[in-house]
């Protein structure tokens, strides 16, 4: 790091450490941290590891700063200040719960402040892009997974944060999340230099579902890492799940639960088909042939064409050849 990169970590550094000191010690906090404690089901103990905090609407981080003597430049720069056309300050997480963001050297590089009334603005917001805060290149709570997957050779993918802290919860460290982002190469690098497997378990709601599909294609660039897929149930997502059905559940279904790419494949294609149509059926055939032939595993294509001929009568034959022609170079 050069100097001012080295200038806007220390300011993230204290930013975080004032908002946990704020969401624990002060009665400036207490809905917050009710909602933390009692309907999100976090305690004093996970909130301090994860560092999250609060910035109450009746404080002000920019006056902090200047008694701090922290150059207005460098507040500005952060992104975690903001000015307006009149030239006055104002803190741009104002009245949300802090998420510290942090590359993989656990460093905080920026912020994700989730606001507590719903209904009047974005739920999640975040630091603008900085020197050091590139969204795309950064994935929530690397820093600590890829240590514990030199343990468990595993790396599971996430969509939000609180679902990261409910895999920890229960007992699985080596969870990671994209940030309600399209997963990038650059994420995927991350991933595969510090794990021989991938498992992709987002929201179980459709929106997760597409992201999940858009995400194995993106993953199947990267031939050396091995994918796997968790549908959690009832399109719920792994913290709503884990407050439904608890710990053992949600373990069982990460540990466990999880399905190839190719039988996710199987069920995601057949979303709004009548595969009783024959035109729809062959449709939904030559989609997931398109599948199988853009990756090479041959045992596990064996195993879904059989699947395929059984489930809907189709010849083994036919199908071995269209997949011989889906692959074959044009
Ligand atoms: P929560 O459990 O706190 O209600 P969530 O994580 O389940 O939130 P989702 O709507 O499933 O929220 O979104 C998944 C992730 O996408 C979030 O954790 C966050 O990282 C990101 N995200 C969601 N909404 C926004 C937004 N408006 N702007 C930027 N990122 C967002
Ligand atoms: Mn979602
Ligand atoms: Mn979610
Ligand atoms: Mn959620």
């Amino acid at each position: 790091f050069n100097e001012k990169d080295q200038d806007l970590i220390n300011l993230n550094t204290q930013a975080a450490e004032i908002f946990t000191h704020l969401l624990l010690n002060t009665d400036l906090s207490t809905e917050a941290l009710k909602y933390l404690v009692e309907t999100r089901k976090l305690d004093r103990a996970t909130i301090t590891e994860f560092q999250l905090g609060f910035l109450p609407s009746s404080w002000s981080l920019h006056d902090f700063f200047d008694e701090k003597k922290i150059p207005v430049e460098i507040q500005l720069a952060s992104g975690i200040i903001s000015q307006y056309d009149d030239g006055s300050f104002h803190d741009v997480f104002s009245n949300r719960i802090m998420f510290p963001l942090k590359d993989s050297y656990g460093n905080i590089v920026g912020f994700s402040g989730r606001t507590l009334d719903k209904a009047n603005s974005a739920k999640y917001i975040n630091s603008k892009e900085t020197a050091v805060f590139k969204k795309s290149q950064l994935l929530y709570h690397f820093d600590v997974a890829k240590q514990a997957a030199k343990l468990s050779q595993h790396l599971i993918l996430l969509e939000g944060y609180l679902d990261v802290i409910a895999a920890h919860k229960v007992g699985i460290d080596y969870g990671v999340a994209s940030m309600g982002t399209s997963l990038t190469k650059d994420q995927l690098q991350l991933i595969s230099r510090n794990s021989p497997t991938l498992t992709i378990a987002y929201d179980g709601d459709s929106a997760g579902q597409n992201a999940t599909w858009r995400a194995i294609e993106e993953a199947k660039k990267f031939p050396h890492l091995q994918l796997e897929i968790v549908t959690i149930p009832d399109k719920k997502d792994p913290d709503e799940y884990l407050q439904a059905k608890g710990p053992a559940a949600l373990k069982q279904i990460f540990e466990e639960d999880s399905t190839s790419i190719n039988d996710f494949a199987f069920e995601y294609l057949k979303q709004n088909r009548n595969l009783e149509n024959p035109a729809n059926l062959s449709d939904y055939t030559n989609d997931l042939l398109k599948f199988l032939g853009s990756h090479s595993n041959p045992i596990a294509n064996d195993l879904t064409l059989k699947k395929l001929s059984d489930q809907f009568g189709l010849s083994r034959s036919v199908l071995d050849q269209s997949l011989k022609q889906v692959t074959a170079p044009d």
